[in-house]
C-alpha cells in the first residue's frame, strides 16, 4: 500500500492513474496534510509520497512527526516536490526522508523507486517479527527452566526442600564457611511417635500432618539464607549458614515450640497430646579436611540424645 500525501488533487489523480493502472500498486491519496499522520496510523502503508509545499503545514516539520510514531517511526518516505534545489533536498532527507524526486517523475522511476522502498521496509519488519519470536522463545525458556528447577529442587509432598538440593545446598554453604571461616549451624529434626500416629488416624491424616510440620518450619525461618528441607519420611532438616550454636539453640526451641502450637491431637505419649518433634542441633566453623557429613552426624547425636530424654526437646 502507497499513501500518497499532497495538497493538489491534480497530482493525486496522476499518481493514481500510473500507479493503479498499469501497476496494479495498492494505493490511497490523502489530499489534507493535517490528516496525514492519522490516515498513516490507520493504512499503515509501505511508503508514503509526501509533497513538501502545502498550505497550513510544513513538509519537514510533517516528516519529523511521522519518525516520532512507533508504528510510523521505519516508514519509507518519498519526497515528491518540484523544489530541485540542493539545500531543500538535503533538509528533507535531514528530517526523515528516504528518497527525493522531483514531481513528477517518470513512472517507471516512482514505480521502481517504491518497490525498491517497499522491498527493504518489508525485509526489516520481517526480521523484526523474528527477533521477536526468538526473543519471545527464549523467555519460554527460561521459565520453563526455573519451573523444572523448583520441581528438581522441592518435595512433592511438603513444597519444602527434596532431599537432593538440601544435600547441594549444604556443600555449598560448607564451601563458603570454609573459606569465610563462620559458623555453620544444622538442625535435624524428627517427628515424634508419627508410626503409631499414621497407625491411628491413617496416611491421609499423616500426610496432612507432614504439610502442617513443614509449614512451620517454613515459617520458622528467622533469614532468606536459611533453607528448610525434608530429609525423608517424618524427617526434616535446617541449614543455617552464618549461625552460631546458640543462635542455632534458640531456632531449634523456636520450631519446637511451633510444632506443638500447631495443636495436631496425638494419642502419644499419652492420650490428650499434640505432635511433637524431636531436634537436634549441630554448629562448626568447618576446617579443611572436614566434610559437612560430620555436621549432620553431629545433629543425629544430637536428635538421639532428644529422643533418650523423651522426645519434644532438643539435644545438643
Ligand atoms: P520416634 O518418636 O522414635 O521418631 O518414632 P516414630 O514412630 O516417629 O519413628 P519411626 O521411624 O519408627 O516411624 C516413622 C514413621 O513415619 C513411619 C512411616 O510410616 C511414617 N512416614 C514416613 N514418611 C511418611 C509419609 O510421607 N507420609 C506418612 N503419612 N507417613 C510417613
Ligand atoms: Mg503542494
Ligand atoms: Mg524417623
Ligand atoms: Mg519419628
Amino acid at each position: 500500500m502507497v499513501l500518497l500525501v499532497d495538497d493538489q488533487a491534480m497530482i493525486g489523480e496522476a499518481v493514481r492513474r500510473e500507479l493503479l493502472g498499469e501497476q496494479g500498486i495498492d494505493f490511497h491519496y490523502c489530499s489534507d496534510p493535517t490528516q496525514a499522520i492519522a490516515v498513516a496510523e490507520q493504512l499503515r502503508p509501505t511508503v508514503i509520497l509526501q509533497d513538501l509545499v502545502m498550505p497550513g503545514v510544513d513538509g519537514l516539520t510533517l516528516l519529523g512527526e511521522y519518525r516520532a510514531r512507533p508504528a510510523l517511526r521505519d516508514v519509507p518516505i518519498i519526497v515528491l516536490s518540484t523544489k530541485e534545489d540542493a539545500t531543500v533536498k538535503s533538509s528533507a532527507f535531514a528530517a526523515g526522508a528516504n528518497d527525493y524526486l522531483v514531481k513528477l517523475p517518470d513512472t517507471i522511476e516512482l514505480v521502481a523507486r517504491i518497490r525498491y522502498h517497499s522491498r527493504s521496509y518489508m525485509a526489516l519488519q520481517q526480521r523484526d517479527e523474528a527477533y521477536r519470536a526468538l526473543r519471545e522463545s527464549q523467555q519460554q525458556l527460561l521459565e520453563t527452566n526455573m519451573v523444572l528447577q523448583r520441581l528438581m529442587n522441592s518435595d512433592g509432598l511438603t513444597g519444602l526442600s527434596n532431599r537432593r538440593h538440601f544435600d547441594e545446598y549444604l556443600e555449598m554453604e560448607w564451601r563458603r564457611a570454609t573459606r569465610e571461616q563462620t559458623p555453620l549451624s544444622l538442625l535435624m529434626i524428627d517427628v515424634d511417635f508419627f508410626k503409631s500416629f499414621n497407625d491411628q488416624f491413617g496416611h491421609v491424616a499423616g500426610d496432612d500432618a507432614l504439610r502442617r510440620v513443614a509449614a512451620a518450619l517454613r515459617g520458622s525461618c528467622g533469614r532468606s539464607t536459611d533453607l528448610a528441607a525434608r530429609y525423608g519420611g517424618e524427617e526434616f532438616a535446617m541449614v543455617l549458614p552464618s549461625t552460631s550454636a546458640g543462635g542455632a539453640r534458640l531456632l531449634a526451641e523456636k520450631v519446637r515450640r511451633a510444632v506443638t502450637e500447631l495443636g495436631i491431637p496425638h494419642d502419644k505419649p499419652e492420650p490428650g497430646s499434640v505432635l511433637t518433634a524431636s531436634l537436634g542441633v549441630a554448629t562448626l566453623v568447618p576446617r579443611v579436611g572436614q566434610a559437612p557429613l560430620q555436621l549432620v552426624s553431629l545433629a543425629d547425636q544430637g536428635l538421639y540424645m532428644a529422643k533418650q530424654a523423651g522426645r519434644n526437646q532438643v539435644g545438643l
